[in-house]
Parts: C-alpha cells; structure tokens; sequence
C-alpha cells in the first residue's frame, strides 16, 4: 500500500485521494516498508530495541520472508528503549553462566561493531564501580570474580588514588575500573535497526495496537490473525512478541501464562547542573545490593554531554508511568493483587518507602550520591527525565534476573506459533544483537519458516 502511495505523482488527485482512504479504512496505521498486503511469515510485535534488532536479524538470515513489525506507539523505541541511562554495559555484574552474563559480553562486542559501521556516534567513557566502605570492599570482590568468570574485556580494580586520576573528584576505598563500558543513544541505535529491517523488505506498522490474537478463517497457511483498532488486522504464520512493559498481557492475549507478571519500577533521573559538569568524565556507579536487580543510583554522561544522576526505582503506579501523578487504577489493582507482588513488597517495605522518600525528597539522593562525588551540593541538581523499568515477578514473589524467552506453552493452537520474550531488563539494550542472534537460532530451529 505504501508503494502504491509513493508512486502516487502519476495518478489523478482523485485517484489518490481515494486510494488513501481505502488504506485508511482497510490498514489504519503508518506503515513503513513495502506493506503488499496484510499477510505474513512472521510478525513481531513490540518496537522497541529487543524486537526491531530480532526482526532486523530474521529478515537478514531470511531475506525472502515477509516480516512485519506493529508498535502500538507512533514511532519506535518511545518506551524502556529510549528512556534508559544510555549505557554500553560490559557484562560485570551478572551470574556466571545466565543468558544475561552470555548475551551481554557478545552484544558489547557487537555493539561498537555495528555502531563503527553505522557510523553512529559513541563514547568509551569507561566506567568505575566504586565502594566506599568495607563492606562494599568485599562485595566487589564477588563483583571481579563475576567480572572475571564473564570474561569482561580490561576490567581490573584499582586503589583510591587510581580512582582520582580517572575521576578527580571521584572518592572511594577501592574501584573495580572498566575501559569498555561506553554510552550511546540506545533510540537511535533502535530506529536504526528499523532501517535496516525496511531496507531488507520488511514492514513496520506504527500505530497499531496488537489487541486480540485469534484463529485465521480459511487460510492454514497463515493460521494468526492480530486485530488492532478499527479495521487494523493482520494475518501470520508465527508470532513473535517482544512487549517489555506489556509483555505478560500479549501472553495472555496469545493463551499463555499469564505469569511471570510484569511490575513497573519507575527510574528516576536528576539532572546535573551544566557548570558542575566537568565533576563527571565516565560512568559511576555505586557497588549494588545483591538482593535488588537494579544498579544503584549512579552518574552517567550523555552523548549531548549532559550529565544524569540516577534512576532511583520506585514502583510505578501504572505501567508506562513516567511520573507520580501517572496512574491506572485498574492496573495498579491488579499489580497490588498479585500475590508475588504482595510477597515481595512484605520482605522489601523498608527499602520500598527509602526509594520513595528519595524520590519526594531530593536532598535525601543527593545524600547518596555525595558519598561518591562529595562537591556536589542540593542546589546543584534539577528533576530529570525518567524511565519505566518492565521487570517479570513470580507468583512466589522472586524478581526474575534473567532474560527470559518462552515458547507458548498454552492449550490454544495460537500459543504453539507463538515465541514471547518475557523478560528483557538492563541491559537489554546492549545485548539486543546477541538477544536478537539468541532468537533467531530459537526461531530457525522451532518454526518452519521456509
Ligand atoms: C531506567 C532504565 C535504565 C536502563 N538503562 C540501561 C542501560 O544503560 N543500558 C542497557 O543496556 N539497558 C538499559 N536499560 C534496559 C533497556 O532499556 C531495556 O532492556 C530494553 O530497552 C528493552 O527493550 P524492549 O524492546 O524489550 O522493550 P521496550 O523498549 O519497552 O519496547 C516494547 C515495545 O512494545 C510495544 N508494545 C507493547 N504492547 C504492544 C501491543 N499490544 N501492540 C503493539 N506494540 C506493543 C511498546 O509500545 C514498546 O514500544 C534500562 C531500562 C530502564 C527502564
């Protein structure tokens, strides 16, 4: 259809007019790509980072193939994939062994080789993880023997006074120092995998919401048919879906498990003031708490040469909750019913309320992030942009760690063609290529799709 519409210069106004409403009628989304019709081999639903580099990779393996992508949103990454810290990670923190430890180090190496090709702008700015206390001494001890086991490019742990000849104004007992780390705008890294996905034939359908999955009448070949709005509908052969936020709604859609839910933890950023800037030359960050998936409140510069002090995590009072006053009272109800929410928030109230305090009270933030930067003042810092972290919780209350890929294993024929990517947290982003490659074998090998 867009085909159509770009060749419109030689037909009558009329004609066009009436072609574009007919695509309106039949086809109510922006469609970029060449949008023959409304059939498919695969389609993938959810265009954020993870699902644009998967479809990206499947349509590169499988030229032939008609690949769609459909994003509910007006354009690509809007949601975890172009509100995030912008970090390239290099793979030190995770368990030995687990799909992120694996797919982190191979997307850091394959992410500055596509970004080289790509031409897209980056910054190896390293990164220093910083413990300032004993206790944190010895948890970064665990973190370099992690570091070690994940085979982490140059990471090596350096003393006080090697943290204040990369980071001046940087204190602390110990550090463990990482070279590669980098930053990036992981949005444009995004939008250009959907290049490369349209340039490779296939399609991206923007404003269309993947509302209901049900059996194709008449037509084995394509045995899928996704509704959206109005008379948005698509048929297909096999489903991929890649929602973070929403994905353990598009599971249930499909007949899935509705577990693990997804519970949205906002991360809230600060901005630093401008003319504090030059504090700042790489990423710092605190020695995480083992019990918490998240990094700790940490200092990262932006590729516009802005510095960010944050996120935080609180709970999120809906699911694409960007701010306090964002709720859903339907899905807050249902994330507070949960009975792995309710286990979960039993064993970590008191650091629950800590992370919402600091979130109502700057100062009580900034307090943390002097431990390492002690020049920096509460009139320094300003409200910044935020972020919704999707993390998959249990019914027994366990936050998922790990990237977590399933094929439908529910009754309904729609779940056996159908491959959902459940869980794809930091760093998510810098593992999207390996993440992508990881899918793309999962699919070769358990779909027919040639
Ligand atoms: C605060 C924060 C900081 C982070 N920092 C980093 C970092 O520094 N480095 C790093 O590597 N990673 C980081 N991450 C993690 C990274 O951003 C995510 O792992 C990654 O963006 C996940 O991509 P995704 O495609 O799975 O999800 P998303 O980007 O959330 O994309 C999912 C898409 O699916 C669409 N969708 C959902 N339901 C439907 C439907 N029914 N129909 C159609 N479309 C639908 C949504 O609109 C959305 O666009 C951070 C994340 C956050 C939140």
């Amino acid at each position: 259809m867009s085909l159509l519409l770009r060749n419109s210069s030689v037909i009558t106004r009329f004609e066009n007019a009436l072609i574009k409403d007919t695509a309106r009628r039949f086809f109510a989304s922006r469609s970029l790509g060449h949008d023959r019709d409304n059939k498919y081999d695969l389609v993938v639903v959810g265009g954020g980072i993870v699902g644009v580099a998967s479809a990206r990779e499947i349509m590169i393996r499988h030229p032939k193939l008609r690949v769609a992508i459909l994003e509910k949103e007006k354009s690509l990454a809007v949601h975890q994939s172009g509100h995030n810290s912008g970090v390239i990670h290099a793979g030190i923190y995770y368990k030995p062994g687990s799909l992120k430890a694996k797919l982190c180090v191979e997307g850091l190496r394959r992410s500055y080789k596509y970004l080289e090709e790509k031409k897209i702008p980056y910054k190896k700015v390293g990164k220093l993880i910083v413990a300032t206390n004993e206790l944190e001494v010895k948890r970064l001890k665990d973190l370099e023997e992690r570091g070690k086991a994940n085979e982490v490019p140059g990471m090596q742990v350096i003393d006080g006074d090697q943290i204040q000849e990369i980071e001046p104004y940087c204190i602390g007992l110990k550090a463990i120092w990482s070279p590669e780390t980098g930053i990036v705008d992981w949005a444009q890294v995004c939008r250009s995998y959907g290049k490369d996905f349209t340039n490779s034939g296939g399609d991206i359908h923007l404003n269309f919401e993947a509302q209901k999955f049900v059996e194709t009448v008449g037509d084995a070949d394509h045995p899928v048919t996704i509704l959206g709005n109005d008379d948005q509908r698509v048929s297909t052969k096999y489903v991929l879906t890649c929602g973070g936020l929403q994905a353990d709604l598009l599971a249930k859609l499909t007949g899935c498990s509705p577990t693990p839910k997804i519970v949205p933890f906002r991360g809230e950023y600060l901005l630093l003031n401008p003319e504090k800037a030059h504090m700042v030359k790489g990423n710092i960050y605190p020695v995480p708490d083992p019990r918490f998936p998240f990094l700790g409140v940490h200092f990262t510069p932006r590729m516009d040469g802005s510095i960010w002090l944050g996120p935080n995590a609180v709970f999120a009072l809906r699911r694409e909750g960007y701010k306090w006053t964002d709720i859903n009272l339907k899905e807050l109800f249902e994330s507070v019913t949960y009975p792995g929410f309710l286990r979960l928030s039993a064993r970590f109230i008191l650091p629950g309320l800590q992370e919402a305090a600091k979130s109502l009270i700057t100062p009580l933030q900034v307090a943390d992030l002097r431990k390492y930067i002690p020049d920096i003042m509460d009139y320094d810092v300003m409200p910044g942009p935020s972020g919704v972290r999707a993390q998959a919780l249990s019914p027994e209350g366990e936050l998922v760690d790990d990237f977590v890929f399933d094929q439908g294993s529910g009754e309904s024929p729609i779940a056996k063609q159908v491959l959902h990517c459940r869980n794809a947290p930091s760093p998510g982003a810098t593992s999207s290529l390996a993440i992508a490659r990881n899918i793309a074998d999962r699919i070769d090998k358990d779909f027919r799709l040639e």
